[in-house]
């Protein structure tokens, strides 16, 4: 029971590795408020994580709209009066919303990626960074993405999305040394391809998949919506309580060039 005690709120939690994400907190103990912009997904997260025991609240709609991310905030506290962990999750992929390389997109691609992918992290951060700080500090786990650290000549080639996932690490550090003083620590994951729905494009196509195969040479395939919900559980718990400003890979050696 790693989270025992704790209150975790968690975006884009009705499926892939939110989800899992969401079932392991629980499992280890924590209270959770989830979010998720699909209600009926939501809420089936929801009824899982309650299986287990554990208490758990869902807050539906686009975490990207101010209002709703004040919501999700305010529902925490109002359930659970304190909130020890925020996991910005939610986000969507490039290529499904009309982004790629800058010379090929759309400007509303941009604009879009940029708002679902990191005004949400801002948003999400500036109500609950507060309530953290109130009940003597917490942890933020941003979920970023590979993309954020390599480029790619070819087939993960949506550079809105790589923008919105490298100033998730530029913010990572710049709210870790600045919240530090009041106890928050705040750290980022950046997986590489991982078994989701988000990407099954990807898996369906050959040359990708090879591709794949040769940067995440440690394991020769997709990592699992669990792989990551194990780093995020340790960032979570105490065991991590040296760590702020981290940017942890958990691409099979993609990132290391191998
Ligand atoms: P997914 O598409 O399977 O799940 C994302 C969830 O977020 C969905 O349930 C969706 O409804 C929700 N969501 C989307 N927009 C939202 C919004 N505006 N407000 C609230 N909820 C919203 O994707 P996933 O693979 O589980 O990805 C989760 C996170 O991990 C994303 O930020 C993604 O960029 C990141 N990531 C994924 C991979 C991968 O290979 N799957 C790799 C690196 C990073």
């Amino acid at each position: 029971m790693r989270l025992e005690g704790k209150v975790a709120i968690v975006t884009g939690a009705g499926q892939g590795i939110g989800r899992a994400i969401a079932e392991l907190f629980a499992r280890e103990g924590a209270r959770l408020v989830l979010n998720d912009l699909n209600r009926a997904t939501g809420e089936a997260a929801c009824e899982l994580v309650r299986k287990s025991g554990a208490h758990a609240a869902l807050v539906a709609g686009d975490v990207s709209a101010p209002k709703v991310a004040k919501r999700l905030v305010a529902a925490a506290v109002r359930h659970f009066r304190r909130i020890d962990i925020l996991v910005n999750n939610a986000g969507i992929g490039g290529s499904a919303h009309g982004d790629g390389p800058v010379t090929e997109s759309r400007e509303d691609s941009w604009d879009k990626i940029l708002r679902v992918n990191l005004k949400s992290v801002f948003l999400c951060c500036r109500y609950a960074i507060p309530e953290m700080a109130r009940s003597g500090g917490g942890a933020v786990i941003n979920m970023s993405s590979v993309l954020a650290l390599v480029g790619c000549e070819k087939h993960f080639t949506s550079h809105a999305y790589a923008a919105s996932k490298g100033a998730m690490v530029s913010l990572t550090r710049a709210m870790a040394a600045y919240y530090a003083a009041q106890g928050v620590r705040v750290n980022a994951v950046c997986p590489g391809l991982i078994e989701t729905p988000l990407a099954v494009k990807a898996k369906r196509q050959r040359e990708v998949m090879r591709y794949v195969r040769e940067r995440q040479r440690l394991i020769g395939g997709l990592g699992s919506a669990a792989d990551v919900a194990a780093a995020a559980l340790f960032l979570a718990s105490d065991e991590s309580r040296l760590m702020t400003g981290a940017i942890l890979p958990l691409d099979a050696g993609w990132s290391a060039g191998l």
